[in-house]
């Protein structure tokens, strides 16, 4: 038990992107705990309903609503309940820097986390990291940023959430190597012609989790284990040949760490985002869980395989990236974030997605130590590069 219960400070938590997968359960782990954490910010792209319910429900201090145009039918709303209403991405950057934030919970998607994760950074608040983009665009920027900002980065996503688990109370022990366990998501046992063929319902079709629809088709690509690979090396100051990848089908070890003396920790679980949420939040303190139990009965086999990088080359072009380095993961990025957004209105097959990649890859200006502007400007050329590739095969 905590110690009394008359004076505990809640945590209060901004939520960048309260109405997508990660957003929802990050509400409800904090319904669990009324008198650990507190909802003091709500944010979302465009889905005004849902944040209006989450509102009403939750109280939050202030909301801001990414798309401008929804700003008067949200601020009717939720004016007279006397909750501050904003408006475009710009009020994420100013939002993240209210004096009573505790946290924030980074939970939207795409390079759109970039910006008000560093303002958040800047303005002194722990962040809980689930948009892995903005370590795989600018990690070794905001690594840099969090420790002269003495700001904790708790990683959500949850291979990360595993390997931070799993370094807990072994800060004089180095690291040999970590283990990044892999689904293989919905493709995993396909040929390549059938993955030459596959839609968009079938890759949108995970086999272990539900999630947004970006990182479902990144699972489906291999690309959500590319960008995790870099997820990993910023996070926990690696070299990349220290980050290897399995592929385990049943997403029970969600990551692993091997230790100098050859010892291996694990983190395992039943695949439930509520869990890392939890324990980001939460921590250094792990609290009753809101999960099932995992019980080795009902797993009798647990599989390992290889990754393979023929069928899913997109491991193998986020290694590339991450090898060349500078504003290469970033290009990496922003083509997939095309890609993937064409993918789902199926204006290309699945198997474009790495090709223009490449393309964009090949075609971007390379900046080996990139200011924090030649991101910004190295997404943009990037993205417009993507759109007129898409162009040509459309
Ligand atoms: P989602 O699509 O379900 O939700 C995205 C949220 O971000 C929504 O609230 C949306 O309103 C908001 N958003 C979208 N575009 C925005 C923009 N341009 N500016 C501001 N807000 C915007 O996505 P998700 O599955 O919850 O994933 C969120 C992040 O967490 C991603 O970076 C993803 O890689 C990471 N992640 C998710 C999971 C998961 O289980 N869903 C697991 C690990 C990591
Ligand atoms: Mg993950």
């Amino acid at each position: 038990m905590d110690k009394g219960t008359q004076s505990i400070h809640k945590k209060r938590i901004a939520i960048l992107g309260s109405t997508g997968s990660i957003g929802t359960q990050a509400l409800e782990v904090i319904e669990q705990y009324p008198r650990l954490f507190e909802v003091e910010v709500l944010t979302a792209h465009s889905n005004v309903d849902l944040l209006i319910s989450q509102a009403k429900k939750y109280k939050p201090n202030a909301v801001v609503i990414v798309k401008e145009d929804q700003y008067n039918y949200l601020q009717d709303i939720l004016d007279p309940l006397g909750i501050k209403v904003y408006a475009g991405s710009a009020a994420l950057e100013q939002i993240v820097q209210m004096g009573s934030i505790d946290m924030v919970l980074t939970a939207m998607v795409g390079f759109a986390g970039l910006a008000p994760t560093i303002q958040a950074i800047q303005a002194g608040k722990a962040i809980a990291l689930a948009n892995k983009e903005t370590l795989v665009v600018a990690g070794e920027l905001v690594m840099k940023m969090a420790m002269e900002h003495q700001v904790p980065i708790i990683p959500v996503d949850s291979e990360h959430s595993a390997i931070f688990q799993c370094l807990v109370g072994e800060d004089i022990n180095p690291v040999g190597k970590i283990i990044l366990t892999a689904s293989g998501g919905p493709f995993r046992t396909k040929t390549l012609e059938e993955i030459q063929k596959v839609s968009l319902k079938e890759a949108l079709r995970h086999p272990n989790w539900s999630m947004g629809d970006k990182i479902t088709i990144d699972s489906a690509t291999m690309m959500n284990k590319g960008l995790e690979i870099i997820e990993a090396k910023w996070l926990f100051n690696l070299r990349a040949e220290q980050v290897e990848v399995v592929v385990h089908p049943q997403s029970i070890i969600h990551s692993l760490v091997e230790f100098e003396d050859g010892s291996i920790k694990a983190q395992m679980g039943l695949p439930d985002m509520r869990l890392p949420i939890q324990y980001a939040l939460g921590f250094p303190k792990r609290l009753p869980g809101i999960n099932k139990q995992f019980s080795f009965i009902d797993y009798p086999e647990l599989n390992f395989e290889s990754p393979d990088p023929q069928r899913f080359p997109n491991l193998r072009i986020a290694r590339e990236c991450l090898s060349k380095g500078g504003n290469w993961p970033g290009v990496l990025n922003a083509a997939n974030e095309i890609a993937v957004e064409a993918f789902l209105k199926e204006k290309i097959r699945f198997t474009d997605i790495p090709i223009l990649i490449e393309k964009t890859l090949e075609a971007s200006s390379f900046v080996p130590h990139p200011v924090y502007q030649d991101y910004i400007d190295s997404d943009r050329e990037a993205r417009e590069l993507t759109r007129s590739f898409i162009k040509i095969i459309t």
